[in-house]
């Protein structure tokens, strides 16, 4: 096998077919930059879908990962570990949150609060509150159960009967929720802002009777800010610029930065019901994942940082307000943060993947959300120089986009 080309065809005779991955090969990143097989250059506005939130190679999360690879790299949960128990009192001493579980994945997360609300609800109220009412366009993961909430059937489809008592509702329509929930409720989970969906900002009205309607009828309000957390949206959680406090919230992508790791954060009332034996997950909390982990958040959640991706956002904004007036592209800008989304109008409709492809051919790595967004999710500390670089690069790409 020593002579087998490591190239990109070799993906679609040894892989599975469920991705489709670009012709390019990245094989090393610096930054907010990236240079395939060819040693062609890139810069990376795609973060690693919204992971990446301090760049490739940052240098002090390659200590913090070389550093704790010399010393202890998985012990198991029948013991606990220095650097899970450093990042559990970070995320306690800096959100609303009283106890934390480690898992490896956001769907993993996910599925951890979606069955810590039905075990919640099972210990303390009738045994038929087990509904969970999610809402269309959302997305929480790919395990059975949390792609089953998530608002798109076609994902869920064809597997086989799927986890009963699911209901989905129009997101940011509160009267249909209000209609819809009851005593039988368990949980709402929702997105601060629904990122896959297509970067759909929520209504701060919304957010705030969706908080309403849970305390009324007792269930859990399941924040999945896997995407909009650490910092994304220039909050360290998103949660903190909407003025409601879930009972849950779940993160991973960026909680990382490029290392697997995901978090679910509850408080003690909610945290008491998944007692020993009733979850659990062999990798979650190792203390690779965690080192790394630790390292990342203290170079997030610092108020330069978090200013800076405010002060981004509107570079961002501009630039694309530029470009859409010469072109006329976009609908809309939408999104917070380093998480945005422009809309194509409707002259260009489901033509995303045109600009993604365009983009690709100027060295400018982009992503998709839907058929009809393209989105931004770079890394966080991407330089304002970087930002400017990469726009003449898009408008170029939009340009061409045009002209056919
Ligand atoms: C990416 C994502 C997930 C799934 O995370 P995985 O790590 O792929 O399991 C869940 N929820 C949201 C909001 C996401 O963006």
């Amino acid at each position: 096998m020593s002579d087998t080309q490591i190239t990109r065809p070799l993906f679609d005779q040894v892989m599975v077919p469920n991705y489709a991955p670009l012709n390019m090969i990245p094989v090393r990143g610096e930054g907010s930059r990236v240079w395939d097989q060819a040693d062609n250059e890139y810069i990376d506005l795609t973060g690693g879908i919204a992971v990446n939130a301090l760049g490739h190679a940052h240098p002090e999360l390659v200590d913090a990962l070389t550093e704790q690879a010399k010393k202890l790299w998985h012990v198991s949960n029948i013991y606990t570990n220095e650097p899970a128990l450093m990042l559990a009192q970070k995320l306690v001493h800096n959100t609303f949150a009283e106890k934390v579980f480690f898992a490896n994945s956001g769907a993993e997360a996910n599925e951890a609060a979606l069955k810590l609300a039905r075990r919640f609800a099972f210990d303390n109220y009738a045994k038929d509150k087990t509904e969970i009412i999610a809402f269309y366009q959302g997305f929480h993961g790919r395990t059975f159960f949390t792609v089953t909430a998530g608002g798109q059937a076609t994902y869920s489809d064809g597997f086989g009967p799927k986890p009963a008592d699911i209901t989905h509702l129009e997101y940011n329509d509160l009267s249909a929720l209000e209609k819809a929930i009851s005593d039988k409720t368990c949980a709402v989970i929702l997105e601060p802002l629904q990122g896959e969906g297509g970067v759909l900002a929520i209504d701060k009205e919304f957010a705030q009777g969706v908080r309403a309607l849970c305390d009324k009828h007792n269930a859990l309000m399941i924040f999945d800010e896997v995407q909009t957390g650490m910092g994304r949206t220039g909050e360290l959680f998103a949660y903190m610029g909407l003025g409601v406090t879930p009972d849950v919230l779940t993160s991973a992508k960026s909680l990382g930065a490029g290392f697997p790791i995901a978090a679910m954060l509850t408080l003690t009332k909610f945290a008491n019901s998944l007692t020993v034996g009733t979850h659990g997950t062999t990798f979650g909390g190792n203390p690779l994942a965690c080192a790394v982990a630790n390292k990342a958040f203290d170079l997030i959640n610092t108020p330069e940082m978090l200013q800076g991706v405010k002060d981004k956002e509107i570079l961002f904004r501009d630039l694309l307000t530029e470009i859409n007036n010469e072109f006329s592209v976009f609908k809309e800008l939408r999104g917070a943060g380093l998480l945005l989304g422009a809309a194509l109008s409707e002259q260009y409709q489901d033509r995303a993947k045109d600009f993604f492809l365009a983009s690709a051919e100027q060295g400018l790595l982009v992503l998709v959300a839907g058929a009809n967004v393209i989105r931004f999710a770079p890394a966080l500390n991407i330089s304002n120089e970087q930002i400017k670089q990469a726009m003449v690069k898009f408008r170029e790409a939009v340009k061409t986009v045009t002209l056919k």
